[in-house]
């Protein structure tokens, strides 16, 4: 399949995109005359590379505005928990739909995954056709019995390794304070041996720093280290109340830290991620929505521009965290990371791309197309979304799917398991 996109906009500059096997083949000015079995029109369009969501649980879409303005503990136990609890594959995977049409719609084609029922993710992913990683969970919830049976899927999935399709497996312990340390330590062994990524929860509250120091003796990056998890595929979720010695460790070792600055505020976790440590440290950092059951959407737009407005707070610095760095923290970054390519638009790079119109009023003008997308769009400004080389949504026509029937689908689970 051979795609022209003609006349797009590409840093202001009109500029064609021709798409080959999933990939770009080239990028110019100049309209090609080979055949090609589709041309997108993207006159009037800008051109950006697709965003890649680094931290979420894509199911809990369904748990949207179910439970706002809610104690953390409260709102878990009386709310969500009680909720997931009546969730079967199905239910997940009508869930799963509803919130990759949301990332469609908003130019999101990866992400970062850890939930329940992975079979059913996997499904939701491939028939989406957008790329994740998805978790195999492990969760200590105080019987024995369900924890065996976590870890003997674990041990059916983990011998195939990551894998190379667009679905691709990690190991994904939910926390330090959810996972005793035995548990760890074996998923430690098991990411070794297998070559695999883990994706944990790590430093979201004070709480959970001063439990660890209680329990363990250090702080939670250093619980990790001794149990040897930390290491180039340790991709640890919101980091908030990692101190300056931890993030070294981390950095020093090759980790990823997420920042999820939406569901942090939304939660009350309190603190703000010290990016600029992070920075000085040389700590990788991506970015992430989280659930949407607290942020309350997947949309990465509006998380590039709190996460920039937070870090210019808490430095009291302006300068912080420019437009063009937090965009990178969507796309490049994660891009490399997870193996696919350097998210750049250029040719022999995977086609994960989007096209944005900044032509509404609450983006005109456009003086730099990268500020008119991280600090003035919003996600419904996505027209046109490729993933693999692969029309996902076109003109806003999501071509991938039934959306209505995406949507009426997780809407009747969503009633069902929230009564
Ligand atoms: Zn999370």
């Amino acid at each position: 399949m051979t795609i022209l996109i003609r006349d797009a906009l590409l840093d202001n500059q009109v500029t064609s995109v021709l798409i080959e096997g999933g990939r770009i083949r080239s990028v110019g000015a100049t309209v090609t005359d080979t055949p090609v079995d589709r041309v997108l029109d993207g006159s009037g369009l800008h051109l950006f590379p697709s965003f890649r969501n680094s931290h979420t649980h894509v199911a809990m879409v369904l748990f949207r505005g179910y439970g706002d303005d809610m104690p953390l503990m409260e709102w878990l136990q009386t709310r969500i928990w009680p909720a997931e609890g009546k969730l079967d594959a199905d239910d997940v995977h009508a869930g799963a739909r509803l919130g990759i049409l949301e990332m469609i719609r908003s130019g999101t084609t990866f992400f970062n995954e850890m939930y329940w029922h992975r079979g059913a993710l996997v499904r939701a992913v491939e028939e989406m056709g957008v790329r994740a990683m998805l978790g195999a969970n492990l969760l200590d919830l105080g019987d024995p019995e369900a924890l065996r049976r976590q870890k003997e899927e674990i041990l059916e999935l983990v011998p195939a390794g990551e894998g190379e399709g667009r679905a691709r497996l990690a190991l994904a312990p939910h926390s330090v304070y959810t996972v005793p340390p035995a548990e760890l330590e074996w998923v430690g062994g098991l990411a070794h041996d297998h070559d695999l990524r883990i994706h944990i929860h790590l430093s979201e509250t004070a709480g959970e720093v001063e439990r660890c120091v209680e329990e363990h003796g250090c702080r939670p990056a250093e619980h990790l280290d001794r149990l040897g998890l930390v290491g180039p595929h340790l991709i640890a979720a919101h980091g908030q109340y990692l101190d300056e010695a931890e993030m070294e460790l981390l950095a020093g070792k090759g980790a990823t830290v997420v920042t999820n600055p939406l569901a942090n505020l939304k939660l009350a976790t309190g603190g703000i991620f010290p990016y600029a440590q992070a920075k000085r440290a040389g700590l990788r950092v991506c970015i992430g929505t989280d659930g949407a059951a607290s942020n309350n959407n997947l949309d990465l737009i509006e998380e590039m521009k709190m996460a920039a407005l937070l870090q210019k707070h808490r430095e009291a610095d302006a300068t912080m965290l420019p437009a063009d760095e937090v965009l990178s923290l969507a796309t490049t970054v994660p891009a490399e990371l997870f193996g696919q390519g350097t998210g750049r638009i250029e040719e022999g790079e995977p086609a994960d791309l989007i096209l944005v119109d900044l032509s509404e009023a609450r983006t005109q003008p456009v003086h730099d197309p990268v500020s008119a997308l991280v600090y003035a769009a919003s996600g419904m400004q996505v027209r046109t979304t490729l993933c693999d080389g692969q029309v996902l949504m076109h003109d806003g026509i999501v071509e991938i799917c039934d959306e209505e029937e995406v949507i009426r689908k997780a809407v009747e689970v969503a009633r069902r398991v929230t009564v």
